[in-house]
């Protein structure tokens, strides 16, 4: 049982290429590509698109109306812990600074 949708790209419709060409001779149109959706625990943001240019094109016509579902007015912060610690080269004399960041569980577990 296959789900097909029409790409959502604003302007699929508008590519030059012999796929897209539909209808009879003196009323042949460029249509929109046909896309498989996969099953529902696969579908992504891009099972809407044809290609990542349309994917990108339908991002950058509707970026404001997309962030106002979610919109980020302060920057988030993930707590951490930063330790140094001296690590000797594998291929050679001498050691390196490493720097390791380590999430801070805040969560009591
Ligand atoms: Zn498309």
């Amino acid at each position: 049982m296959s789900n097909f949708v029409g790409c959502h790209g604003p302007s699929c419709h508008k590519s030059h290429t012999q796929d897209r060409i539909r209808g009879v001779k003196g009323s042949k149109v460029l249509r929109t590509k046909k896309v498989t959706l996969p099953r529902p625990e696969y579908i992504n943001m891009y099972s809407y698109f044809c290609s990542q240019g349309c994917y990108n094109d339908f991002a950058n016509k509707h970026v404001r109306e997309v962030i106002a579902i979610a919109p980020r007015t302060e920057a988030l912060e993930t707590p951490i812990e930063v330790t140094k610690e001296q690590v000797q080269y594998g291929w050679r004399e001498g050691t390196y600074t490493n720097t390791r960041i380590k999430t801070v569980d805040t969560n009591g577990g």
